[in-house]
């Protein structure tokens, strides 16, 4: 029988999943195993495939698929929330609300959401007998959206490294399997995959089209911007400060940097711009250096966040700040703090299926937003990516996170029609 994602949506909120990096050692609040094992067992009821791929130990994205009635998958769509949240103030968050038209609550937009609708829309193809002949439609609920996207890129087949090989060195706390039928898959150590490449047992996933669920507000969203965070170390000589001419001062130099980022460097960065996203930005959110008032502070360090448009690369943004630092005559060091690549989001607007649902949307055109997402992780895998959800991104990671009931429904209807209209 189908469920309306509202009531999908209480259940969701109502089953904690916040990111164990926001709030380590909570495990009765932690994880994404409460949700994924709800939405297993929903799914599997309604006679749907599942399938697991580890992630983390105890942490695996869940596959669900709604295999084509002709057996033979010719189209492949993806739709892709996460099943983590960020953290919560209170345990109440955890218990759904209904006001004026709203539900609230922790994940309510950001992603549980996107969750319900995209679960109501596959049951309700699956109870109606209505799907396509020979499309496969695949709800892959992520984990670690939040985080470092680990779900997205262990779905592409990118997640590798030193991590990957500690996770699969750990022994796996083994997911005892409740009333569905589990199918394993764990990561094999990066030795043993490229750079980029996928494991044996779990092949990088490939879909014509993914669908990722942010709150958009149910519009198509084809662009947003990448980041990077970076650490900028400036070093000096310490003396005592009441002989200042015999040291080296790393703040006076940070600060000459600093002043550098805000003003012409942010100036020059307003100038590059993109038609759907604006323009790319510099922001220096934390400073520490010194000791004391009677030292020469020797080292002093700022952290940055850059939001990069299409076409700029992780390299070429090192090396335009290498340039900014080698005018200024400061030496410094400059390192990446995120241990994954975040780049900007570009989807054809024009590619047929995307037109399809932008047109399905009532869209005249795409548009762009300037969070980070799965989508990227997606897009760099090979998947057409776009964004398409319930509720306001403003709502998302505040305090009271709530969605529009109404939005549930219509994009509930949205996305089982389009998804009827595939061949
Ligand atoms: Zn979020």
């Amino acid at each position: 029988m189908p469920v309306s994602a509202h009531k999908l949506l209480r259940e969701l909120i109502a089953l904690p999943s916040v990111n164990p990096a926001f709030l380590p050692g909570r495990d009765d609040l932690t994880g994404d195993r409460r949700v994924a094992d709800f939405l297993a067992f929903t799914a599997d009821r309604a006679g749907l495939e599942l399938e697991w791929q580890e992630v983390f130990p105890g942490r695996s994205n869940l596959l669900i698929r709604l295999t084509p009635a002709g057996g033979k998958v010719r189209r492949r769509i993806l739709l892709a929330p996460h099943m983590d949240t960020v953290g919560v103030d209170g345990e109440a968050r955890f218990k759904p609300v209904v006001k004026a038209g709203q539900l609230h609550g922790r994940g309510a937009c950001d992603t549980k959401g996107s969750i319900a609708t995209y679960l109501a829309a596959l049951l309700e193809l699956a109870a109606t007998g209505e799907r396509p002949r020979e499309t496969e439609i695949v709800l892959a609920a992520l984990v670690d959206e939040e985080n470092n996207q680990s779900g997205s890129r262990a779905l592409v087949g990118s997640l590798v490294g030193r991590d990957s090989v500690e996770r699969s060195e750990a022994s796996a706390a083994s997911i005892s399997g409740k009333g569905s039928p589990r199918k394993q898959t764990r990561f094999a150590p990066a030795s043993s995959v490229g750079k980029w490449g996928s494991t044996e047992s779990h092949p990088a996933m490939t879909a014509d089209l993914a669908i990722v669920g942010e709150p958009t507000l149910c519009k198509v969203i084809t662009a947003h911007k990448g980041d990077l965070w970076l650490r900028l170390t400036t070093h000096g000589k310490s003396a005592h400060g009441s002989k200042p001419h015999l040291g080296k001062n790393a703040v006076h130099a940070m600060a000459r940097v600093v002043e550098e980022l805000e003003t012409n460097h942010s100036a020059t960065l307003k100038r590059r711009t993109h038609p759907l996203l604006g323009h790319a930005t510099v922001n220096v959110g934390f400073i520490a250096g010194g000791k004391q008032p009677n030292i020469v502070p020797d080292r002093c360090e700022i952290l940055i966040d850059r939001r990069t448009l299409p076409g700029e690369s992780d390299a070429g943004v090192f090396a335009e700040l290498r340039a900014l630092l080698r005018r200024l005559g400061v030496d410094a060091e400059l390192t990446d703090t995120k241990n994954a690549p975040c780049p900007a989001l570009e989807t054809d607007p024009n590619l047929p299926l995307v037109r399809q649902l932008t047109r399905r949307a009532g869209q005249r055109r795409a548009l762009g937003v300037d969070y980070f997402s799965d989508a990227a992780v997606l897009a760099s895998g090979g998947i057409p990516s776009v964004l398409l959800g319930p509720g306001d991104i403003a709502q998302a990671h505040t305090a009271d996170e709530w969605v529009e009931l109404a939005q549930l429904e219509r994009l509930t209807r949205l996305l089982v029609k389009f998804l009827r209209e595939q061949p």
